[in-house]
């Protein structure tokens, strides 16, 4: 008999980091019953993750909030590397920071904690003030209902969660440095995981415990996770030997690229990256040459403290000097690249983030790769717990995902090596690393940085010919058989599996400029854009009148249209020429008898008054007379290209047949 309080939700999130906060966002956006628990009594104040790659500020524009984060924020525009050929500190080149015209975003910095605030304001703004982070409250039990796992209809709860309240002071994170200054240790792989203390102190003073029933649970709990323990899952992968320090400092220094995001080589004291950030804050990571693991493979945390950190680095930095008054934030840690074999137990359990994968943090990956697991995760969820989509598409987030996070290994793996190891004192020397290696592996590496090259394998989510088991990770994610193959070449820059691409168009009814992506929003709908082509042509005309009406006749489709697939329309006629009301059948620029005309659904790849051509059609590839029908996902990644006609329709028909259940 249990006096337990009881109660039910559609999703339980554990862990607050960027992981676990993108999920609760799309949980608020699409209105989804859901939970979120941490184990910590706060959130983040400072230090930790800082970089943005484009990628995650795209994703962050779609939901609100990338101004925000580009006010506050330090932008890193170019890049440096030292040392020259021969070893000696010497500022050896000048490259932009990103690959130029791949976003219209370039990478920034600013700490984890500001990032977390977005997030949270977000989630209030969607939810009503409904969904909030509960902290100090952990799961210490879970049991799934195995018989019920496959039956995805809405009256079943088959996963209960026994959830710990900790007080304010189990909550809390010693630090070890006192009060003063903020460290990492304690969220550092070097730190043991606290998770098992934590509920064992609490049941010994006779905590509060809840029980609550859940459809889903994402374990967003970071590198140790106690989800991922709970359903047996391991992560493949091995630690190394390089320990490195991080210090957030003001430097005082006369070292001249400080205000540049830039990797030091030194001939033998180890390797540094200066990473400039906000508020004359300097990230400084530093490899410690003289900290090395013990015997059971892990280094001791408690040699480690900022001024051993900052002698490594004078040292490496010498002959420039380099000192700090101001400390905000310091940490250790150990680099190790591991991957998890699996990302869902069954569809019911999911893992994101650092929960299943985990690498250094110089490349700047782990947020943005943990935030982008939980984007694409979370609207899957949304439509699945709505109804909207078959639970199937569920199974495409570990097809879809651990080929990202072993690509992120890969791509760690050699920038660690490239990074950690000393310079090469000539072409003779194989243990060394070259520099013209080092350099070509840091702009190759700017595009998987940025996070634009993500490019999902063919399922029913993206209809590209191609077989789904060739993701290699047994996953049968393969499409209804009737599901038709997208039609690349009639967009030769909109890739089926890529991220829909930006460039500026026109409203046609008020002129103003728009970086078309910006339309995007997420907000859980699919979106049909029709690149309607030549308007004024008779034939085109008629072409573009027989795909509307076909896309309302249609049985299936109709129920969708606007409510679960948004209508975008750009054509490729001078925008004075044309008329919203004559040219363009009602579907695109629906009315509505309370607020009148849809006049933000139909825009023209036209020359503005003030800011040049876009150039839109050119850029996509896209053939001005006849256009094309783009089927984008509600995380903007491509999922079908087809003609503007019969053909068109019935594949975008049979693509929403593979996607919805009705
Ligand atoms: P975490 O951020 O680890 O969040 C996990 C959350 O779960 C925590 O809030 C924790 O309290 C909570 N939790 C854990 N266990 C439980 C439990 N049992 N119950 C309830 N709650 C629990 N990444 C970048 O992209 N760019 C960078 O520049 C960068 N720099 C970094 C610098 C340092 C020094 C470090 C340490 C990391 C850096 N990273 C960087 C990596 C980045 O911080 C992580 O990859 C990212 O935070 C992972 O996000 P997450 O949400 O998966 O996990």
């Amino acid at each position: 008999v249990t006096d337990l309080q009881e109660s039910e939700c559609d999703v339980l999130i554990v862990g607050a980091g960027p992981a676990g906060l993108m999920m609760a966002t799309w949980m608020a956006r699409c209105g989804i019953n859901a939970r979120i628990v941490d184990k910590r009594s706060t959130k983040i104040f400072s230090g930790q993750a800082d970089g943005l790659q484009s990628r995650s500020l795209e994703i962050f524009d779609s939901f609100g909030f990338a101004d925000r984060a580009r006010k506050e924020a330090n932008h890193m525009l170019e890049a440096s590397q030292n040392p020259d050929e021969e070893g000696k500190l010497r500022r050896s080149d000048r490259v932009p920071d990103a690959i130029v015209g791949l976003s219209r975003f370039t990478q920034i910095v600013l700490h984890q904690g500001r990032i977390e605030r977005f997030f949270l304001d977000n989630i209030k703004k969607h939810s009503k003030d409904s969904l909030h982070v509960e902290r100090a409250v952990l799961p210490e039990s879970l049991s799934i209902d195995e018989d019920a796992c496959d039956n995805h209809s809405k009256d079943n709860y088959p996963l209960k969660v026994q959830l710990r309240h900790l007080t304010e002071e189990e909550a809390t994170p010693a630090q070890s440095n006192g009060p003063t200054v903020q460290d990492g240790l304690f969220r550092s792989n070097l730190a043991d995981d606290d998770t098992d203390d934590l509920i064992a102190q609490s049941r010994a003073n006779a905590g509060s415990t809840e029980i609550v029933r859940a459809k889903y649970m994402v374990g967003c709990d970071g590198a140790h996770s106690w989800t991922r323990r709970q359903i047996g899952f391991q992560l493949e992968g091995e630690p190394t030997d390089y320990i490195w320090g991080v210090l957030d400092i003001i430097p005082i220094t006369d070292f001249p690229d400080i205000r540049m995001r830039c990797a030091v080589h030194s001939a033998s004291s180890g390797s540094l990256m200066v990473i400039p950030r906000e508020n004359k804050l300097v990230r400084l990571y530093i490899q410690l040459t003289e900290i090395k693991p013990d015997a059971s493979g892990r280094a001791d945390r408690s040699k480690i403290t900022p001024d051993t950190i900052i002698k490594a680095a004078q040292k490496i930095l010498a002959p420039y000097k380099l000192t700090y008054e101001y400390c905000d934030w310091w940490t250790a840690y150990q680099i190790g690249q591991r991957v998890g074999k699996n990302f869902d137990y069954r569809s019911r359990v999911f893992l994101a983030g650092d929960a299943v994968h985990t690498h250094s943090p110089k490349a700047g990956q782990g947020m943005n790769v943990s935030m982008q697991d939980a984007f694409n995760l979370g609207w899957k969820l949304a439509l699945v717990v709505q109804g909207i989509a078959q639970s199937s598409i569920l199974k495409t987030y570990q097809s879809e995902r651990r080929r990202i996070a072993q690509d992120l290994i890969a791509f760690d793996h050699k920038f660690s090596r490239l990074f950690s190891g000393r310079p090469a004192k000539d072409v003779l020397d194989e243990s060394g690393v070259s520099m013209a290696e080092f350099k070509d592996a840091f702009v190759k590496g700017n595009m998987f940085a940025s996070g634009l090259s993500v490019d999902y394998g063919a399922s029913m989510l993206v209809a590209k010919p191609g077989d789904s088991a060739a993701q290699g990770d047994g996953t049968d994610v393969s499409s209804s058989s009737t599901q038709i193959p997208g039609k690349q070449e009639l967009a030769a820059n909109i890739k089926l599996g890529m991220r829909f691409p930006s460039f500026q168009v026109l409203n046609q009814s008020d002129a103003r400029p728009w970086p078309f992506q910006e339309r995007l929003k997420s907000d859980g709908r699919f979106r049909l854009i029709v690149f309607a082509g030549n308007v004024l042509s008779p034939t085109q005309s008629a072409r573009l009148t027989s795909f509307c009406d076909a896309l309302t006749s249609s049985a299936f489709l109709k129920p969708h249209v606007h409510t679960h697939i948004g209508l975008l329309t750009l054509h490729s006629v001078k925008r004075t020429e044309t008329e919203l009301l004559r040219d363009f059948p009602e579907v695109l620029h629906p009315f509505d008898p309370k607020t009148g005309w849809d006049y933000d659904s139909v825009f023209v790849d036209d020359e503005s008054y003030h800011q040049g051509h876009g150039e839109a059609y050119k850029n996509y590839g896209v053939d001005k007379e006849t256009g094309c029908v783009v089927v984008t996902r509600p995380d903007q990644y491509v999922g079908f290209v087809g003609e503007v006609d019969g053909e068109g329709i019935q594949g975008v028909e049979e693509y929403f047949k593979g996607v919805f259940l009705s």
